[in-house]
């Protein structure tokens, strides 16, 4: 296997790193091994301090060049990185999903789009934001949004070009350059966007991309004195570790993390419409930050709808996520299909019952830990507290709205919850009072890049999406005028 480039799923991949528009290679590797069947698929060049340095000095190099060009011409070229996102779209999400295990038909239909509209959006966006000019006392206040400098941005496996995108567009658009340091379990497609988006004229150095592990490149990326912003989709204990290296350099963070999510059914509900929203959970094998894997369902509705969810969850296909009729693929990781099984394990040992799965599919094998359901599982226990980023779904029930709604609040985390109900009063008062950044009434994972997206306790820091991404990636700088030619003052008023 070549150490500079892996044919995946008949697409070439370059493995080095991509600093100041060139391709840049390491003394060592590390390989990158794919979840379908366990196969390593590519040797991957493994950064290190060196190579984060120079990755920050140049995108600081670029930043003066790219943030002084006219927002039309920044637009003009993230929307041809777009265009070219849209071109490779199909070699994206095969070389994605040998990369990570998530479902193909997903990438084609859904993921890759997105991964385009990332830049699309935000140049539009940053093209029509408004720079309010205000009348204070007579003086002309204009509020602007200048482009911070070098934005680190770190990213997790589970939706790797999906979520370095949603940073990377608005990033750009605001007139900052980039460094990215992709997820060490699926590093490839990062690689691949450095190659359209060198293509569509994106300046040299104005995007970066440095392999590595997160002890060996993330970590010199949070602490480097060059960089203005941080933004990291993780767990929360990396969050705890980056944390502490950004408040060196008072760097403002951004961290979008894990999640413990309910989906609150209530005795008004349709019964249908919460079985399909229930056994959607397994999607991409609950490796998504903001499933909802507590169930929590009237305690009249209970039997009925754990009869309906088996029925329809016995239906769920596992196996090859390249195979169109496969609904569940393989978790993405040796190490992580171990935490997952001891989840599992545990909850069981402590009380609970598996009424569905339990276990790893022998039938499979390797990666491919079966769709499983959790009843009786110990109050205030780990498995419902902790977050487990598996295909595995607890049961509980609850008796009354004030205890559905203490139960859907009772963990640490806050990204999301799901309310199902038939009464639109129940729906405004209950959602009010659910602790989340997100709340879905009668719908699910229905995601608009112009909302605010984040969440509360220890799912994150901050918002991001449509404006707030500017707001997080700008210097906002208010900026007074006298109305009386150059003299200053206020009044004493400051
Ligand atoms: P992780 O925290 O182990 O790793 C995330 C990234 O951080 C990787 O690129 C990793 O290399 C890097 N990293 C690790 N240690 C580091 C260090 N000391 N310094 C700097 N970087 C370091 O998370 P993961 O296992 O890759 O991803 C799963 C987690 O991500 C879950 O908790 C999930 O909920 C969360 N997630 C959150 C969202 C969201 O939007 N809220 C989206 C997707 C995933």
């Amino acid at each position: 296997m070549s150490v500079d480039y892996a044919d995946v799923e008949d697409v070439r991949v370059d493995t080095r790193h991509w600093i100041g528009g060139r391709r840049v290679s390491s003394d060592t590797t590390f390989t990158d091994i794919s979840p379908i069947d366990e196969q390593p698929i590519a040797q991957v060049h493994a950064g290190g301090e060196a190579e984060v340095d120079a990755a920050v000095a140049a995108a600081r190099e670029a930043f003066a060049g790219w943030a002084a060009l006219p927002v039309k011409q920044r637009a003009e070229i993230l929307r041809a990185v777009a265009d070219g996102i849209d071109a490779r779209r199909d070699e994206l999400a095969r070389v994605e999903t040998r990369d990570n295990g998530s479902l193909l038909r997903s990438h084609q239909r859904g993921v890759m789009p997105r991964v385009a509209m990332n830049f699309r959006y935000f140049a539009d966006l940053a093209e029509s934001i408004a720079h309010p000019i205000d009348e204070v006392r007579g003086h002309r206040q204009r509020v602007s949004f200048d482009p911070a400098g070098v934005v680190a941005i770190i990213t997790p496996w589970n939706a790797p070009l999906m979520l370095a995108t949603w940073r990377i567009g608005p990033a750009l658009a605001a007139g900052n350059t980039v460094v990215l340091k992709p997820p060490e379990w699926a590093p490839l497609t990062a690689s691949l966007l450095a190659d359209i988006a060198h293509e569509a004229g994106l300046p040299a150095g104005v995007f970066n991309v440095v392999q590595g592990t997160g002890a060996g490149a993330g970590a010199p990326l949070t602490r480097h004195p060059g960089i203005s912003r941080l933004s990291f989709t993780g767990s929360v204990p990396t969050a705890g570790v980056i944390a502490e290296a950004a408040a060196k350099n008072i760097v403002p963070l951004s961290f979008e993390l894990g999640g413990k999510s309910p989906l609150l059914i209530f005795d008004d509900a349709d019964l249908d419409l919460t079985v399909d929203l229930a056994v959607e959970q397994f999607d991409n094998a609950g490796q998504v930050c903001l499933g909802a894997f507590r169930v929590l369902v009237h305690e009249s509705l209970h039997d009925e709808f754990l009869d309906r969810v088996l029925a329809k969850a016995k239906s769920v296909v596992q196996g090859d996520p390249r195979d169109p009729a496969t609904d569940v693929s393989a978790l993405v990781s040796r190490p992580h299909f171990e935490r997952v099984c001891g989840f599992v394990e545990r909850a069981l040992a402590d009380g609970a019952r598996a009424v569905l799965g339990g276990g790893p599919n022998e039938d499979l094998g390797g990666l491919y830990f079966r769709p499983t359901i959790l009843v009786d599982a110990r109050p205030g226990s780990e498995i419902l507290t902790e977050e487990v980023f598996g295909p595995v779904l607890t049961i509980q029930t609850f008796a009354d709205e004030d205890e559905g709604i203490a139960m859907a609040n009772s963990t640490r985390f806050g990204l999301a919850a799901t309310l199902v109900t038939g009464d639109p009063e129940r729906a405004e008062r209950v959602s009010a009072l659910l602790n989340a950044g997100t709340v879905w009434v009668n719908c699910f994972f229905v995601r608009d890049l112009g909302a605010p997206f984040g969440g509360n306790g220890k799912s994150g820091i901050g918002r991001e999406g449509g404006p707030w991404s500017f707001d997080f990636y700008c210097d906002v700088k208010n900026t007074v005028f006298s109305p009386n030619g150059w003299t200053t003052g206020n009044g004493g008023n400051s």
